[in-house]
């Protein structure tokens, strides 16, 4: 069972030498760490070429990393019809060269509510999220959109959120980032081993057993206030719990990616890999 999860982090480690650098550089520093996977951070666009897609591509073939991508964060599918435009091409263009590139997840922050209900945005986030998905699949690029959990009761991303969004529009998953649920709550909450228990559990009814096998999850430290996340924390320097969710994952023998995103991303990717490996 030690090789139930792939680790890896959100972005190159800190310590990818500057030669060659970039995400060659950083595909071979992953697998120079024993880490297995890396998300591609194109946080704030989408600038690649196709050829450098095939290199990266050819790189992570050969190393045996498993890619995703990280989307740009400007993207809400609740956006006006004017402002959907652009964002509904950043996560296309997202879709098209991570393929390109091997990548086979593509993370995205789906976007506020703007406080109100969800039944008075539902259906319109459904129909885009539905309408991406659908072109994506006539063109043949084969990869599983994750909107994300989000931190912050204001952004679209509950758990039930993003469940939701798998059983309406075939292609789609959730990220499950958990220490923005655990953040979400504002209170502390959503913490201990009963709790992410519920929330396998929750998974599971919703999307079946082999989903569970496919888990793609971000998971770091966060600091949070009664509104929601913060920032992202060392796991050591943070409440969470994430002995007791490790514990819950392998009990229910899920598998996936697990990847980091806190301050000292790849530390912490490394003490996960390695309190797992202990259960
Ligand atoms: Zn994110």
């Amino acid at each position: 069972m030690t090789n139930s999860f792939l680790f890896g982090t959100v972005g190159s480690p800190l310590s990818t030498p500057s030669k060659p650098g970039g995400t060659i550089g950083a595909i071979n520093q992953i697998h120079q760490l024993g880490l297995h996977a890396l998300e591609l951070g194109w946080v704030r666009a989408v600038r690649i070429s196709e050829e450098a897609c095939a290199q990266i591509k050819s790189t992570a073939q050969e190393l045996d990393i498993s890619l995703s991508i990280h989307a740009p964060y400007f993207i809400n599918l609740n956006a006006t019809d004017e402002e959907w435009i652009n964002s509904r091409k950043r996560l296309m263009d997202a879709a098209y060269f991570g393929y390109l590139a091997g990548a086979t997840d593509i993370v995205f922050h789906p976007g506020s509510s703007f406080g109100v209900p969800v039944n008075e945005w539902k259906k319109i986030v459904i129909e885009r999220l539905a309408g991406c998905a659908n072109q994506l699949k006539e063109r043949e690029i084969i990869v599983t959109l994750r909107p994300e959990t989000m931190g912050k009761q204001a952004l679209i991303g509950s758990l039930q959120d993003t469940l939701m969004f798998s059983q309406e529009v075939p292609g789609v998953e959730p990220c499950l980032d958990f220490a923005h649920l655990h953040a979400r709550t504002g209170n502390g909450m959503m913490n201990s081993e009963e709790e992410w228990e519920k929330c396998i559990v929750e998974y599971q009814q919703a999307l079946g057993d082999e989903a569970l096998k496919r888990l793609h999850i971000h998971l770091s430290g966060i600091e949070y206030t009664e509104k929601g996340e913060k920032k992202h924390l060392p796991l050591e320097e943070s409440d969470l719990n994430y002995k007791a969710l490790l514990r819950v994952l392998s009990v229910h023998k899920c598998a996936g990616r697990i990847l980091c995103e806190s301050p000292i991303m790849e530390d912490d990717a490394l003490l996960m890999q390695k309190a797992m490996q202990e259960l």
